[in-house]
């Protein structure tokens, strides 16, 4: 076969392959849309684990009807100037909506805060259609059905409704921690099965927040981290050794505000924790990195969820140490001879 270019629809295929594993990297990646719109209150609702529908509606800033093609399309984005090096978004990439469109039948319907109706485009399966003027709120609502229609071999990885429902609740409290000020309620079929009031976006918004997503008894026994090293900031909250769950779960980590899954950080809190925990517990963490962004680089992979960062070994030294101060502050550490 001679070498020819592949399809629009093809090349958003194999990126779908990448950003959109299951049901929660699509509420994963439409909440980041709704929270880099500035929104203050994002529903999501799903129906079958997510296969059948996922609708996330959010109230910010909306997209102008003559922009809503460009929105759908491959490597269009209003977030990334012409630097790679300055991300301050949650998306950068402008790939999630033409993906998710390739293989599943995507309506997006918005209005800005100016514009005074709304319009819609739909993609079917990588078809997009016209752009069409409705009747819509200031804002954002984006629906998506039957999922990986398009792409069967994945569809027929999908785990149960159940196990699919408990990935999406997992992913609106993940990145919910990381923004207190944003109301944010999840419903299924037939009912809400989560529901976060705003709180202050202060530390003590974040410990209300907290108390929300990982239960009361967490506020009650976390000890507060705030620590700072070469420009580096470090906060959120850590257990006291005697809170501790069966597996590392429950450590949320972000850095500027991004969900991550670091192994670098997972290795840190681990050995902060090392001379008061047994091997098999595990604290509970919410940490907040904040640096320059060009000190870390987040586009490793499609996802967004993996990071590297320029100095490693500063980011671990801080974490460790940050966290093995609170406990000695809280006299549950004998000394922190030692700390890397
Ligand atoms: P990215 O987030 O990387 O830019 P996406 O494919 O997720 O790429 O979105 C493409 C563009 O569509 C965004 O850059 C943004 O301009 C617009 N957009 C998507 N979702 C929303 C939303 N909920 N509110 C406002 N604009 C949005
Ligand atoms: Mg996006």
């Amino acid at each position: 076969m001679p070498i020819r270019a592949l399809s629009e629809t093809v090349i958003n295929q194999i990126a779908a392959g990448e950003v959109i594993e299951r049901p929660a990297s699509v509420v994963k990646e439409l909440v980041e849309n709704a929270l880099d719109a500035g929104a203050s209150r994002i529903e999501v609702a799903t129906a079958g684990g997510g296969l059948g529908l996922i609708r996330v509606i959010d109230d910010g800033g909306g997209i102008p009807a003559d922009e809503l093609p460009l929105a759908v399309s491959r490597h269009c984005t209003s977030k990334l100037s012409d630097d790679i090096h300055d991300i301050r978004s949650l998306g950068f990439r402008g790939e999630a909506l033409p993906s998710i469109g390739s293989v599943a039948r995507l309506s997006l319907r918005s209005r800005t805060a100016t514009g005074d109706a709304g319009a819609e485009v739909t993609v079917d399966g990588g078809r997009t259609g016209p752009v069409k003027p409705v009747a819509a709120n200031p804002g954002t609502t984006v629906e998506v059905r039957d999922l990986f229609f398009a792409t069967p071999a994945r569809l027929k990885f999908m785990k149960s409704e159940r196990s699919e429902t408990a990935a999406i609740t997992d992913v609106v409290k993940r990145v919910a921690l990381a923004f207190p000020a944003v109301r944010f309620t999840l419903s299924g079929s037939d009912r809400t099965t989560l529901e976060l009031a705003a709180v202050p976006a202060d530390g003590e918004g974040l410990l209300r927040r907290m108390g929300q997503v990982l239960g009361q008894a967490f506020s009650e026994n976390a000890l507060a981290i705030d620590a700072e090293r070469e420009g580096i900031g470090l906060t959120g909250y850590a257990s006291i050794p005697s809170f501790t769950r069966g597996n590392a779960l429950h450590q949320f980590a972000y850095v500027n505000g991004r969900p991550v899954r670091d192994k670098l950080i997972a290795g840190a809190i681990r050995g902060a924790y090392m001379d008061v925990l047994p091997r098999d517990r595990h604290a509970v963490t919410a940490l907040f990195l904040s640096l320059d962004p060009a000190l870390v680089d987040v586009n490793v992979h499609p996802a967004k969820a993996d990071v590297r960062f320029r100095d490693p070994g500063l980011v671990r030294g801080l974490i460790i140490g940050a966290i093995r101060q609170a406990l000695e502050g809280a006299g549950m550490r004998a000394s922190t001879s030692g700390a890397a």
